[in-house]
């Protein structure tokens, strides 16, 4: 018998987490594990957690019990620790929240100046390769507002990559978009997915789930009810709630 392979420690680990919101019981024992390298889509219904669970990994909510641990530390509550976990965690959400009075490059490059210490001249090279990664270096002197819904998350998406995070979170990255908007973003996610970047992403995209997620997480009323790799998810071999759900989406 060959020895057993050596356990790697989750990138993100969730540990009998429980969050209230006052009487509302938000999160319920949620267990969960991210490898590193690992490509996890959360889906489910609306209100049922998925914004919360995401946030309690950068500790934008605290937990009530249980653990969240990023690559094997617990996430701290505050102060220089905290900033750093932060800095190591990006986000990504629904609405761009990009600096509005700043140009595109500044977005990219204000937090590793500030946070990281990154020399300014380094911190624009390494922003300029980015915005050419996410096909945007020819906004790179304008304003968020000059630029399109889809540009704008792609800088978003950028601008966090910028802190050279161990993990991405997404929650709804594509949900405010124009339709025709949202394959560039995906497309953006997936390539990122395939250098091997850890992600979390809250999502509707189902084609996205099939094509980018190691694993499928299914959460509703606050439990994660199935996780399954995309093909056996989309199988509809899992709970009779969650082939409800997907009948509803698909
Ligand atoms: P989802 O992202 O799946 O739609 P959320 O995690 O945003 O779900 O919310 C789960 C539940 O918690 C919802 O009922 C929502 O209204 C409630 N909730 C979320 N944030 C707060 C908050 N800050 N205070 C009170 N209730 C909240
Ligand atoms: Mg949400």
């Amino acid at each position: 018998m060959s020895a057993a392979a050596p356990s790697r420690t989750p990138m993100v680990s969730l540990q009998a987490v429980d969050k209230h919101f006052g009487a509302l019981h938000v999160l319920q024992s949620v267990d969960l594990d991210v490898a590193a390298g690992e490509v996890v889509v959360v889906i489910g219904p609306s209100g049922s957690g998925k914004s919360t669970l995401c946030r309690t990994i950068n500790r934008l909510e605290s937990v009530d019990s249980g653990q969240v641990l990023v690559d094997g530390v617990p996430v701290p509550a505050e102060g220089a620790a905290l900033a750093r976990l932060r800095a190591d965690v990006g986000m990504v959400f629904q609405s761009f929240d990009l600096f509005a009075h700043k140009t595109v490059l500044d977005n990219l490059c204000l937090a590793p100046v500030m946070v990281r210490g990154t020399p300014k001249a380094q911190a624009r090279r390494e922003a300029m390769e980015l915005l050419e990664r996410v096909g945007i270096a020819d906004k790179a002197g304008h304003l968020p507002a000059q630029l399109s819904g889809g540009q704008q998350q792609r800088a978003a998406i950028a601008r966090a990559l910028a802190m050279r995070p161990k993990v991405m979170l997404f929650d709804e990255p594509t949900s405010a978009l124009d339709p025709e908007m949202v394959a560039e973003v995906l497309a953006v996610m997936t390539s990122l997915a395939d250098e091997g970047m850890t992600m979390v992403v809250v999502t509707h995209e189902m084609g996205f789930a099939r094509r980018a997620a190691d694993r499928v997480v299914f959460m509703d009323a606050g439990r994660i009810v199935e996780v399954a790799p995309p093909e056996q998810f989309f199988a509809g071999g899992g709970s009779e709630r969650t082939r409800s759900f997907l009948s509803a989406v698909l």
